[in-house]
């Protein structure tokens, strides 16, 4: 029982008065998040309801602008507990995750389904034009009738209390999806002795060792399922018995059986998710979710994968008949399996480039990796980073960064979070405990990126693949999306834009990681601290192109399959991995090559915010690679101008304008889809 003193000395609910009013970690314990989140419930409740029983005629002021100062507490509570559940959870957090999400879900059905607010909102629609309202006001009235609209405001009674218990019951399963990847990553590990070591890279035998003393198992070396550890092992290890073992269980996660398995949550899910949006009037899922994207149909993202499947098949299967012959060569004659072909494109990229990824990876050390990202968001967008050392974070290993703006004032307070662990789910992602906004003077955002790398040795620099380093400088692209932002309202604040925008300032960032100037300045031996050599630098960049045939075919079957998924109009009796493999079947999946993400730990789509949306990033790519073009086209990779355009119109600009608006105005015309083929070195189609 919960008493009242009890819950006065709950630090969620108090006010942060530290630097940046960054929560108090040291502080807070996993005990104090139900009663918190029950009273913050409450909180957000109760200023909800006093908008809509507002006697006052509805205006923007009393409506809108009331709605986006309610349930800051709220706000503040769920910052900390999803971080902590996604980078550093335990058993306490993983019940309270679970019992949290209905609620949640409940809380939102409650508020979008609430027929006197809905009035007042529907009324200030109607009347936008009449209420003198700057562009990013009308932007977002807009949102929030939208949100209101495609939640079921509106609809019936009988829909509605519908819409709500599937709101809920989807919160539920999308929170156990999660936890079960992460319960079958924790569970399965692969100790290996001295002689099992053929072919492994010195950093990833120490990182192996360091995992396995973790773990208990000094003097052995562990394999993980961290994409960190499994990929680096798929990629040298000489021991083909041994890559199948550790590719069977990576491939095998959510699908083992037992308590973990999670392809009756990712059916239920479909199945949920289909009869939602045939009651708010859409065809199926996909067609409900893509509306209000830049794509806009399922048919538009589809001819876009279409359009990259056929030539990268084409040039994947080129590269199969290379790889094999690599195998034959050997003297070995088994037929191309997924298992092998990180590790003979690994041989073929040596032989062919004459490029070893270990004789990269002692150049790419994480923390010069770290400055060189600050130095480009310097360079194009005037911010610096200072780290500061007083602040009580939520786990030893992160890091925090004071951020100001060029001129000087105070702009964010940045979180990095870089290595694998147990207690963290697998990925890499950007998050915030707090979002920009200046509705009531400035709220300066707290950012953070969290990493799966893998630790370097005591006392040694953690060294990052290629992989790696493109990663971060992904992530650091979202955080500044989140830090740059600079809009007065909450609801269209930095990152809160369509799920195929989001993508573009995050992947067009990773084009200044690649750049040789960047190399020259940050790529610096971890021992002798000398640059990488020109001639490595070359090699890196003139094998940017090589297994690009692969890459896009994992990526792309991924992205088709839940398309496909959420386009099943009869998703009743779904079964996930039947439904997988003859999708599969049909686009002629090269048997050599897996999904990047099977369905059944499909974490992007089942418990993240990708569904239906996994096409996104593919959808960016047009976006990044013809936007790096107008820097390169200028002559100049920090070119003030396009930078400053770049800022203007997309870091700082959040959702405060529709996206083909901003990108036009950013490019001075629109995307063209050319640049991404050249990028990925495909042939352009006919059609
Ligand atoms: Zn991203």
């Amino acid at each position: 029982m919960m008493t009242h003193s009890a819950l006065d000395t709950n630090p969620l609910l108090e006010s942060w008065t530290g630097p940046f009013e960054a929560p108090p970690f040291n502080r807070i314990e996993p005990h104090h998040f139900r009663p918190a989140f029950d009273a913050a419930l409450a909180q957000a409740r109760a200023e909800i309801d006093a908008v809509a029983a507002d006697p006052a005629p509805p205006t923007f002021a009393n409506t809108i602008e009331a709605l986006e100062r309610s349930g800051r507490s709220l706000d503040k509570v769920a910052g900390v507990f999803f971080n902590l559940a996604g980078a550093h959870t335990n058993d306490e957090l993983q019940t309270i995750e679970r019992e949290i999400a209905p609620i949640l879900a409940r809380h939102r059905s409650e508020t979008y389904l609430n027929e006197a607010l809905f009035k007042r909102i529907d009324a200030l629609k109607a009347r936008t034009v009449t209420l003198a309202l700057s562009a990013e006001q009308a932007r977002v009235l807009e949102r929030y009738h939208l949100d209101f609209t495609r939640a079921g405001a509106g609809a019936d009674r009988q829909a509605q209390a519908r819409l709500a218990t599937i709101a809920e019951r989807l919160a539920t399963l999308a929170a156990e999806f999660g936890q079960h990847v992460l319960g079958d990553e924790k569970d399965w590990l692969m100790l290996l002795d001295e002689r099992d070591l053929e072919g492994l890279p010195d950093f990833f035998i120490a990182s192996a060792a360091r995992a396995a003393e973790d773990r208990g198992h000094a003097g052995k070396y562990a394999v993980t399922l961290s994409r960190s550890s499994v990929e680096p092992f798929l990629q040298f290890s000489a021991r083909r018995d041994l890559r199948e073992i550790a590719f069977r269980a990576w491939a095998a996660r959510g699908e083992n059986g037992g308590a973990t398995d999670n392809r009756a949550i990712a059916a239920e899910l479909v199945r949920l998710r289909a009869e939602r949006a045939r009651l708010l009037g859409y065809e199926t899922y996909a067609h409900y979710r893509l509306a209000d994207t830049m794509a806009k149909t399922p048919k538009a993202a589809l001819d876009l994968l279409e359009s990259v499947w056929t030539p990268g098949v084409a040039s994947a299967r080129k590269d199969e008949e290379a790889l094999q012959a690599i195998a034959a060569d050997e003297g070995q004659n088994f037929k191309l399996a997924p298992w092998d072909w990180r590790y003979l494109a690994e041989k073929r990229r040596k032989a062919e480039f004459d490029l070893d990824e270990s004789e990269l990876k002692p150049y790419l050390q994480l923390d010069r990796i770290i400055d060189a990202a600050f130095y480009a968001a310097h360079r194009l967008f005037g911010v610096t980073f200072n780290e500061r050392f007083d602040l009580k974070l939520y786990h030893p290993d992160v890091r925090a960064w004071d951020v100001t703006g060029s001129d000087g004032a105070p702009k964010a307070l940045f979180l990095g979070d870089y290595f694998a662990r147990p207690s963290k789910r697998s990925g890499a992602w950007m998050s915030g405990f707090r979002g920009q906004q200046k509705l009531d003077g400035p709220q300066l955002p707290i950012v953070v990126n969290v990493m799966n790398f893998a630790k370097g040795g005591e006392g040694e620099a953690s060294l990052l693949s290629v992989d790696d380093a493109r990663t971060l400088f992904h992530e650091f692209g979202h955080a500044l999306h989140g830090m740059l932002s600079d809009v007065v309202y909450p609801r269209i604040s930095g990152t809160h834009v369509a799920g195929d925008f989001v993508e573009f300032p995050s992947q067009v960032f990773e084009h200044w990681m690649q750049q040789p100037e960047m190399l020259r300045r940050f790529a610096l031996h971890y021992k002798t601290g000398e640059p990488m050599p020109q001639a490595l630098v070359d090699k890196l960049l003139t094998a940017r192109r090589f297994n690009q045939g692969w890459a896009t075919v994992e990526y792309t079957a991924s992205a088709l399959v839940d398309l496909k998924l959420h386009l099943d109009t009869s998703p009743e009796e779904v079964d996930v991995v039947a439904f997988e493999r003859e999708e599969l079947k049909r686009i002629g999946m090269p048997d050599a090559i897996a999904m990047r993400h099977r369905t059944p730990h499909f974490q992007h789509i089942f418990s993240g915010g990708y569904s239906a949306a996994y096409y996104s990033y593919l959808w960016s790519e047009v976006l990044d690679a013809d936007g790096f073009e107008a820097f390169e086209e200028s002559g100049d990779i920090f070119d003030p101008g396009v930078a400053k355009r770049l800022n203007d119109f997309v870091y700082s600009a959040g959702g405060s304008r529709d996206y083909d608006e901003a990108y036009r105005a950013f490019r001075g015309r629109p995307p063209s889809p050319e640049a991404l083929f050249r990028k990925r070195g495909l042939e352009l189609g006919e059609s």
